[in-house]
Formats: structure tokens, sequence, C-alpha cells
């Protein structure tokens, strides 16, 4: 664990003076372990991560020594239990430290966050789901060995489920497929927006299996750890996006991939479980956007005060409008922590209807917010802050990126707060 301590009170901005965590621990009832794990997080993306955050959204590369970074401070096993030699821990814990990664590189969170998924809703989060004794303990061994890899080895995952469709929105079942054959599958298709694609070691793929005699069905969702090396696994396109760039986020082709039975980071029938009793599962792409929205409102302070690195040391702070400005920013910024605390605190199975609701209003409130304090940063800082050898104008084409992300795109979440919000289970106007 890094040891660096918090000054408050030193002001030479050339010398790198940590920053205040976004939730101190104390006004928000984090036990030591869990500032411990935050604060990690925090000042690799402080003092290590912000420094090359400009290189990897210049060239679109992906972040490779950040995590080769996270992965000797542990950070790669986060959420894997303890006694695989992860860091253990838990949901809420995890997305803080994510946030303050965002903070500092959205890119590098937003793949930490594929690449946590795999560990995260294999480990704690299937704990909470049914499976009988045998496949628990079938689980408990498979899951295993993906730990191992990433614990001893550094070995990298990646979440691609998006494949253009319906599918990852949650409406139908995936179009990749999972052919059932001796000792394992036989997988083809075709995920787009496939984050960490030529860099992960293993792909954490949705797929459908294919059952003898019956419809695709979402209920056949596989979760399969694919072998980036396997025969037939190809990496296609370019990628020159608006934002997040060092996300590296291409096509990724299967052609009749053989995959090993253990390559499965769940069961049969849990990922769709998952889907219907874990909600929160689809939350967990929030927290680089809450760190992009400190991230906005940090830049505007410094600048407004005259302490941005590379810029002349003038004070704009005087002036009544670019206060008012701040005074929204902060609001809009304590508005986001407050609902994104309480969902990422109370993410569980089985989630009350008002707590799935506030789950969608925080992922919401965190992608659509980031984006609006980034753009009053802009405004409000005014042309030179928006020149390319500064923060901002990074963190403001990465905040545009949020809402898209599905299955919780913005959109999306305003079409199931309405619904659910008027209709009970089942109701209709029939
Ligand atoms: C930087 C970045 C990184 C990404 N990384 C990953 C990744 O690692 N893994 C991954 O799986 N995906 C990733 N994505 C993809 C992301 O989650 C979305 O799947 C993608 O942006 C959708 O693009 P689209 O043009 O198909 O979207 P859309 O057209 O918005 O949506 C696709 C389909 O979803 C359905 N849909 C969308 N909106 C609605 C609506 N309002 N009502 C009903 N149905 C709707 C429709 O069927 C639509 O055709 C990433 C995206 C970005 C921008």
């Amino acid at each position: 664990m890094m040891t660096v301590q918090a000054s408050k009170t030193a002001t030479a901005i050339d010398a790198i003076n940590l920053d205040a965590p976004i939730f101190a621990s104390d006004a928000f009832r984090l036990n030591d372990e869990q500032a411990g794990i935050i604060a990690t997080a925090r000042e690799l993306g402080q003092s290590v991560f912000a420094g090359r955050a400009a290189a990897y959204d210049r060239e679109a590369k992906f972040p490779i020594e950040n995590y080769r970074d996270l992965h000797r401070a542990g950070l790669l096993g986060i959420a894997i239990p303890k006694k695989h030699g992860g860091l253990g821990a838990g949901y809420q814990t995890y997305a803080i430290a994510a946030a303050e990664i965002g903070r500092y590189c959205g890119a590098t969170a937003l793949t930490w966050n594929m690449h946590v998924c795999s560990t995260l809703w294999s480990g704690p989060l299937a704990d909470d789901l049914d499976m009988n004794a045998a496949t628990r303990a079938e689980h408990e061994r498979r899951r295993a060995l993906h730990y191992k890899r990433i614990v001893e080895e550094g070995a990298i995952y990646s979440q691609p489920f998006s494949e253009g469709g319906a599918a990852a929105a949650g409406g139908v079942a995936f179009g990749t497929e999972a052919k059932p054959v001796k000792g394992g599958w036989l997988v083809n298709g075709k995920k787009i927006f496939a984050s960490l694609s030529g860099h992960a070691d293993y792909y954490g793929a949705l797929c459908t299996e294919i059952v003898e005699g019956e419809k695709a069905s979402r209920r056949n969702t596989l979760y399969l750890a694919v072998p980036a090396k396997a025969d037939g696994v190809s990496v296609v396109g370019d990628w020159d996006p608006l934002g997040m760039r060092g996300t590296v986020s291409r096509t990724l082709l299967f052609k009749d991939v053989f995959v090993p039975e253990d390559a499965a980071l769940m069961p049969r029938g849990v990922y769709f479980q998952a889907a219907m009793r874990w909600p929160h599962m689809f939350l967990t792409l929030s927290p680089t956007y809450v760190g992009l929205a400190q991230a906005a409102y940090d830049f505007t302070v410094r600048y407004l005060r005259g302490e941005v690195r590379g810029t002349p040391p003038v004070k704009r702070r005087m002036y009544p409008t670019k206060q008012i400005a701040v005074a929204q920013m902060q609001i809009k910024l304590e508005q986001i922590k407050a609902i994104w605390f309480q969902a990422v605190t109370e993410a569980c199975a089985n989630p009350t209807k008002e707590q799935v609701l506030r789950a969608y209003a925080a992922q919401y409130s965190a992608m659509e917010g980031a984006n609006e304090i980034a753009t009053l940063a802009i405004r409000t800082c005014g042309g030179q802050a928006m020149l390319k050898s500064l923060a901002l104008e990074r963190i403001y084409r990465d905040s545009r990126c949020g809402s898209l992300m599905l299955p919780w795109t913005a959109e999306l979440c305003l079409d199931r707060i309405g619904r659910e919000a008027l209709y009970e289970t089942g109701e209709t106007d029939d």
C-alpha cells in the first residue's frame, strides 16, 4: 500500500499535493480498510496516471503501463476475495476507488471497470445468487483459476457484450453463440466497442448457448472468458473516437473459437439470474464519470485561483459570474455524489423497487451530470482553458461518452424510470 500522506495546507503548485478524497472517510463512514484501498487508487491516479493520460488520449493508445501499476498495487484483484489473494473489496469500495481513478484518467477507470466486473460478478455478486451445492463448488474451483491468473500474472480481462443491436440493451438474446462441444464450446459472433481489444488476455464475452430444439433465449446466456490468443479470435476496425480514446474499443470477431469449460465465469443460468436479481451490476460504469465530474470541478477551482500547472498564475476568481458558475458546479457535484453514494451503498440482491429506481437515477445523474459540469467548466474558465495542453478538454470529451453506455444509457434510464414508476409488474392499461 502506498503511504504518501495528504497535505491540505501546502500551496506550492509544482510539488504534488495530494487531492482530498472525493468521499472523505469520516463524512461517508468508510472504515480504515476501505479508506486505505481507495487512497491507494487515488494516489496512483494523481501521482502517475494523471501525467500519462494526455498521451493515451492523443494517440488513442491503451494504458498498458497503468495496468502494470494497477497489478503491482494489488488493484487488478481489488474485488477478488482475500482467500484467493485479492484485496477482498466489496461493491461500494470498488466503486469509490474507480471514481478516484476516473478523476485522473477516464479511459483507465472505464477499462478497469470491465476488468474488475469479471471478478466482482463472478465473486461477491455470484455469492448472493442461488446455485445448488455442486454448481457452487464447481464455480468456486473455476473462479479460483481466473483469480490466480489475475493476482499472480497480472492477467487482464475485458467485457465485450455490445453487438450493435438490442441484446446489450437487455431486449433479446445475444447474437454471439456458444455451441456445446466435447470439453467446452465453439463460439461464433461479433462484438462491437470491445474496450481493451488487442490488450486484454481474456475477453469476458456474453453469448447465448445453443440448446438443441430451443429458440435462442436470454436465459441461456453464458459469460465466457475467451482467451485472446485462441484460434479464431481477431480484432478488426479502426478506433478514432471523440472521447475515451484510451479504451481502444475496436471490433472483436469470434470464428469457431474453442473455449474450454473452465472458461465459464458464471455457471449456466447465473448471468440471467444476476441480470434479474442484482440490477446494480449495470451501475458499475458510472464511477468513472463521478470521477470526471470531480475532475472538472477541481480543474475549475484551481484555474480560477491561478493555480493550474502550465498556465500563467492569473487569478479569475473575483468575478461574480464565475463564482456563481462554481457554486452551480459544486451543487451539481454534491447532488451527484449524494445519490450515487446511496445507490452504490445499497447495491444488493433483490433490491426494492425504490432502490432500483434510485440506481437508474444515480446512473443518469452521474452520466449526464459529469458532462453538464464539464460544459460549465469550459464556459467558466474561458478560451485558454480548452487548449489541448490542459486536461479540461479531455475531461469534457470523455464525459460526453457516459450516457451512451448500454444497458443503462441515459435514454434507457429515463424510459425505465418513467415506466416502472407508473406501472407495477404485470400491470397494463387494457
Ligand atoms: C468509450 C466506449 C467504450 C465502450 N466499451 C464497451 C465495452 O467494453 N463492452 C461493451 O460491451 N460495450 C462497450 N461500449 C458500447 C456501449 O455500451 C454501447 O453498446 C454502444 O455505445 C451502443 O452503440 P450503438 O450505436 O449500437 O447504440 P444505440 O443505437 O444507442 O443502441 C443499440 C441498440 O439498443 C437498443 N436501444 C438503444 N436505445 C434504446 C431505447 N431508448 N429504447 C429501446 N431500445 C433502445 C436498440 O435496439 C438499439 O438498436 C462502449 C462504448 C463507448 C462509447
